[in-house]
């Protein structure tokens, strides 16, 4: 179903000219407000005449993670505090969170952008949605609350954690789609299975799965475990939250709703804008956002853009399942390797199970990577000949696609710290 067929249907020329139309106001009001904003445009010599066409995007400044650290935690924010109702934040993990801020239109637009993902996964008000992202400061939790309330469906907000009780809840009070990480969406499979609760009797039937990387083989084995039809959701704290792009049923891309979110791809090194198709890294511009417009954003995401009409009816852009970060590529004895990779391989190895940790140290000044990765219980209890035959082949596969040579360990089932939120998948020991 298409929510707002009247955004998400636009003819591309007259969405064109609505977004030109909004992203001058941005400009001018960034300009007017933000002394960070101002400096950078003056910097290129720039100011808000200068932007006559869409084409005119590429002279504007980036803005980056660093930038929002820099204006810890209000500088980038275009309105009085009293405007502002709600405010999010980022996790922080590597230093001061990203701080967001929402007028009450923001709120709106949120939950509208929220309304028409759940729609395009294929959710109606008829559904119920059980709400597994973690609620409070990560914009997970209420993004897809108040998308789903919106679209008119039953929200149960049970947050992430208390597994158990997820799936008591889910039994008893007839969940038919489950939104979390894809990862915590396994942890709920394994947990079914402990409890000896066949997740395929209950009326689960839909999974809005995001806010980490994860591969199309992640996604069969996700299938495979638990009676969902898993659609993959992208978003980011800097720019809305969940909410930016979703699949539609024919999963050949997420759609960026381009009425509110302004998408380029760049060559990373460089900074030049890139044409639809090739592979570069994602660059956003929020279109009609009050409290924290952003200009430019590098997401350092990875994917491309494809601007085909789709099956669906959308002639909104299209962009691909992203495959890495650029700051997650990691550079083993010289040679680039990204996790997406090793997950894609690892997968396809008949007894590997969808649990892995990637551990990488130097030792006498040589990288040292290795793979931790769990069998399944009858691999594992099976005969030793038979665990070092399937270690060798992990080992094989890895080394013919990587290049480099890993050092495999097999573990038992569940050996594997579970995290109910987003996977932690990378533990880079060294000291770059
Ligand atoms: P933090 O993790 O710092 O709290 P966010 O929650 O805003 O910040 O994380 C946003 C990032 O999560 C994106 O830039 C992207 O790297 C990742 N992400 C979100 N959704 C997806 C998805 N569907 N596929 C891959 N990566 C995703
Ligand atoms: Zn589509």
């Amino acid at each position: 179903m298409i929510w707002n067929p009247k955004y998400e249907m636009m003819p591309r020329k007259d969405l064109e000219e609505l977004q030109l139309e909004r992203l001058k106001i941005q400009v001018a009001k960034v300009y007017e407000k933000v002394p960070f904003y101002r400096q950078a445009f003056l910097k290129k010599g720039i100011n808000p005449s200068s932007i006559r066409s869409l084409d005119d995007l590429s002279k504007l400044p980036f803005t980056s993670k660093q930038d929002f650290r820099d204006n810890y935690p209000f500088g980038l924010m275009t309105v009085p505090m009293e405007q502002v109702v709600r405010l999010h934040a980022s996790s922080g993990t590597t230093g001061k969170p990203v701080v967001a801020p929402y007028t009450a239109n923001d709120i709106d637009m949120w939950s509208e952008v929220m309304a028409r993902t759940l729609s395009s996964a294929g959710m109606t008000k008829y559904d119920v949605m059980q709400n597994a992202y973690g609620y409070g400061l990560f914009t997970g939790g209420l993004g897809f609350h108040y998308g789903g309330e919106k679209l008119g469906a039953t929200v149960i907000p049970t947050s992430a954690g208390g597994t158990k009780r997820q799936i008591m809840l889910m039994e008893d009070l007839g969940t038919t789609v489950i939104t979390c990480t894809p990862s915590y969406s396994l942890i709920i499979a394994e947990t079914a299975l402990d409890m000896g609760i066949d997740l395929s009797s209950l009326k689960l039937k839909l999974g809005v799965l995001g806010a980490e990387p994860w591969s199309e083989q992640m996604r069969q084995e996700i299938e495979t475990k638990l009676p969902i039809k898993a659609i993959d959701i992208y978003g980011l704290t800097e720019i809305v939250g969940p909410g930016v792009s979703v699949e539609c049923p024919s999963r050949c891309g997420m759609h960026i709703f381009e009425d509110h979110f302004l998408a380029e791809i760049i060559d990373p090194n460089t900074g030049e804008q890139l044409p639809y198709g090739e592979t570069g890294e994602l660059v956003l511009t929020t279109l009609t956002k009050e409290a924290l417009p952003v200009i430019r954003f590098r997401t350092k995401d990875i994917t491309s853009l494809n601007v085909e009409p789709c099956e669906c009816g959308r002639t909104i852009v299209r962009m691909a399942k992203i495959t890495g970060r650029t700051d997650d590529m990691l550079i083993i004895r010289g040679v680039n390797v990204f996790p997406s990779q090793i997950e894609s391989i690892l997968l396809e190895i008949e007894g590997v199970e969808p649990h892995y940790s990637i551990i990488v140290d130097r030792e006498r000044h040589m990288d040292i990577l290795e793979i931790q990765v769990e069998v399944s219980e009858e691999v594992f209890s099976d005969e030793i000949r038979k665990m070092e035959a399937l270690e060798k082949k992990v080992q094989e596969e890895l080394e013919s696609t990587l290049g480099i040579s890993p050092n495999i360990k097999l573990v038992e089932p569940k050996h594997i710290a579970r995290t109910v939120g987003k996977a932690k998948r990378v533990i880079d020991h060294r000291e770059l």
